[in-house]
């Protein structure tokens, strides 16, 4: 096994591989800081501690990285593992660095436990945007890969647990940042721990195959390659190689195959110069082998939401073997295989600084990708761009997605309406907090409730950050706390009612109440006091009601004294008189055209049922409350056959005055066989009898009619005697009524 100095020597020499402007006196003090400060902590194999930032330095050299990025890998387990600082590492290194070092270990100190499937997308989305710097992602993931690398050491519930989270997050996030070759290898390694009968299964199976099919594989492999070197294709690579396990397994689990069913277990790569060869290069294969139809792909014109490029075609060679051709150039293979970190790179050459416009040219790639998975991705990827956002987890191990600033109010809230409800303190990672703490990526919020818990209080509208934990608050004070609510009201309103001279006997009476409520719109008074309380009704607004209402009421109340006298004095004279000779009436002023007998200042209506005009021979009702309302003698409602007993004394005498002049609105109820054009001559005819229309609605019946239901103003009987002919003579128009009852 190498000793640390080889290992540290092999690093070098990579980085020294790719980098000639590395800075290689920081890069080894890095690795010597971390020596140090792990000091003789050992790895579970019995390995000083240094070998695994070594490896995952290594892992990053291969992915070609900064020297910053070598750097903060050597130092990824100082803050975490030992007494080294941030303060220290941004000292002796840089600030940058130490940032990055600060991410990794805040990526590592994330705890998950076992999730469903929609938890994962948003631990994904966490992880990323927590990855303030895309740096701090890559070193994570070279990490994660080393510690599977090595995972045979760990117990089997660690084995189990670890493959399951880099199975369900880090190889979806390699896979996302178009790290294949990263992504496959922590799939397999993942699978091997998952299932390892599996696992074995085909590894073995692939083993025998590579072996049974090698010299097929070597044959392959020089057809391919003389025949470019005689077309005169120049640095051209090919090479062969068995599908990794993981692919394999998927198939044979989504597709419900065997092993023997599934199609290619071989690939072969071509890499070439540029993309003009890339296609030279298909036209060759497909020359030297049959091509089977519809396999063939083109993502070098449609490139993967990854970014992914490159031909692939599965052609049937020697024996009946198929197997699968990817062409593509080398750059297109550097990002096939590294993704996003040879994005990073190339970008780097140009922009000394990084920063700000790294990500604005990661984002620019991420916005060229246009499927919904890629959408996602996208979402996933606009690290920056998750300034608005904030995931935190529940104590189970939920992540709960939030608006950034949120609280922990926010949080139980989000959760449930009772849980906020009943809050009565907050944890964050295991520590008491205010509910007006402002949550973290990766917290571990808890919330305390009880069941004695006063509720919200009014502050925490203010507090909250989410429309949902604001809206849900308010619910809680319009509906739990009715009590207070009422309390606070009925105060407000009493002062109200006291400062418009008014006073609580005058409106609770049963006879006043039930009008006075039906005024203000409530149903009892409390409800009133609440609606006040709560925010939505005001005192004032309900007192002016409520003043206008008694006027009106006292009005009434004296036009139905004044009629009782009246009747009372008629019956008298009626009774003096010796004979039923009805006393001449006393003409008085009239209201709204009409004259009351024997009252003046009468308050008065026009019934709805029959709408009467001037002409028609009408007679009036005393209401309780409402004064006189006026019917058409033939309305139904007045017909003296179907009055009470008791009613009988309110029926009076009323006339039209001589000093009309308003108009007055009436209903008529055209009944027509339906026709095109009928509504167009119904308004004709009104509009030149020059009455006002306030309404029209038609009613189709199924057999054909239609009922036009029309309110009109007229000045009076003979004018609407004169529409109504007109409309008679209407064509198809069958009766004309004036509705009653
Ligand atoms: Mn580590």
């Amino acid at each position: 096994m190498a000793t640390v100095e080889e290992r540290y020597e092999h690093l070098e020499k990579t980085i020294r591989g790719y980098n000639i402007s590395a800075d290689l006196s920081q890069i080894r003090a890095a690795y010597e800081y971390a020596r140090e400060h792990h000091g003789n902590q050992l790895r579970r194999d019995g390995t000083p501690y240094i070998t695994h930032p070594l490896q995952v330095a290594q892992i990053v050299a291969e992915m070609r990285l900064d020297s910053e990025s070598i750097i903060a890998a050597l130092l990824h387990d100082c803050i975490e593992d030992t007494d080294s600082t941030y303060d220290d590492i941004a000292k002796r290194f840089s600030p940058t660095i130490a940032d990055i070092v600060d991410g990794v270990t805040k990526l590592t100190r994330v705890k998950y436990s076992t999730m469903e499937e929609e938890q994962m997308e948003n631990l994904r989305k966490m992880l990323l945007a927590m990855s303030k710097d895309i740096r701090v992602i890559l070193i994570k993931i070279a990490d994660r890969l080393h510690n599977m690398r090595t995972m045979e050491y760990q117990t089997p519930e660690k084995q189990k647990k670890k493959a399951f989270e880099t199975m369900e997050i880090y190889a979806p996030i390699a896979h996302r940042l178009g790290m294949q070759k990263v992504k496959w290898e922590l799939e397999d390694l993942s699978l091997k721990y998952l299932d390892p009968v599996g696992y074995d299964d085909i590894v073995k199976k692939l083993d025998e195959a590579s072996r049974e099919h090698g010299a097929f594989m070597t044959t392959v492999q020089e057809q391919i390659t003389q025949r470019l070197t005689e077309m005169g294709i120049q640095n051209t690579t090919v090479y062969g190689r068995v599908k990794h396990p993981y692919s394999i397994y998927r198939k044979m689990y989504t597709q419900d195959k065997t092993m023997d069913e599934v199609y290619d277990l071989f690939a072969f790569r071509v890499l070439v110069d540029t993309v003009a060869d890339c296609y030279n290069v298909l036209g060759v294969v497909h020359d030297l082998y049959k091509p089977i139809l519809g396999r063939f792909k083109d993502y070098i014109a449609t490139p993967k939401p990854n970014m992914y490029q490159s031909l692939h075609t599965t052609v049937i060679g020697e024996a009946g073997i198929p197997f699968e051709v990817q062409i593509r150039t080398y750059d297109m293979h550097a990002i096939a295989e590294y993704g996003v970190a040879a994005h990073w790179k190339y970008k780097q050459g140009i922009n000394k600084e990084g920063g700000e416009q790294t990500y604005e040219w990661i984002r620019r790639l991420l916005e060229n990708q246009e499927d919904a998975d890629a959408e996602d991705f996208i979402h996933s990827l606009k690290i920056d761009m998750f300034a608005d956002e904030v995931f935190v987890f529940t104590p189970r191990g939920d992540v709960i997605n939030l608006p950034a600033g949120a609280t922990p109010i926010d949080f139980a809230y989000s959760i449930h309406s009772a849980m906020g409800n009943t809050m009565v303190g907050a944890k964050v990672n295991g520590r008491m907090v205010g509910f007006d703490y402002v949550l973290h990526n990766g917290d571990i919020v808890e919330i305390n409730t009880s069941k004695s818990a006063h509720g919200p209080s009014r502050d925490w509208v203010k507090i909250a950050k989410s429309s949902e934990a604001r809206s849900k608050i308010r619910q809680w004070f319009k509906k739990e706390r009715k009590e207070e609510n009422i309390a606070q009201g009925r105060s407000s309103f009493e002062s109200e009612l006291k400062h418009a001279g008014l006073n609580m006997n005058q409106i609770t009476p049963p006879d006043v109440l039930p009008a006075i409520l039906k005024r203000v719109g409530f149903q009892s008074l409390d409800e009133m006091y609440a609606a006040i309380g709560y925010g939505g009704y005001t005192a004032l607004k309900a007192v002016n009601r409520i003043r206008d209402e008694l006027i009106h009421m006292s009005k009434a109340a004296a036009v139905e004294k004044a009629a009782a006298e009246a009747a009372a004095a008629a019956a008298r004279a009626a009774k003096e008189a010796g004979e039923a000779r009805s006393a001449a009436p006393k003409r008085v002023k009239s209201e709204k055209g009409i004259v009351v007998e024997g009252l003046s200042n009468c308050l008065v209506k026009f019934s709805k049922c029959c709408t009467p005009v001037p002409g028609d021979e009408i007679v009036g009702f005393i209401t309780r409350g409402y004064g006189v309302s006026v019917h058409r003698k033939d309305c139904p409602n007045a017909d003296p056959g179907r009055r009470s007993a008791g009613e009988e004394g309110r029926w009076i005498k009323v006339s039209w005055g001589e000093d009309i002049n308003e108009s007055y609105a009436t209903s008529l109820e055209v009944v027509c066989k339906d026709r095109p054009n009928l509504l167009v001559d119904i308004s004709t005819v009104l509009s030149t009898c020059k009455v006002n229309v306030s309404s029209l609605n038609v009613h189709s019946t199924a057999d054909g009619f239609a009922i036009f239901y029309i309110t009109i103003n007229v000045t009076d009987a003979r004018q609407l005697e004169q529409v109504m002919r007109k409309l008679h003579q209407i064509s198809s128009v069958m009766k004309v009524n004036r509705p009653a009852g």
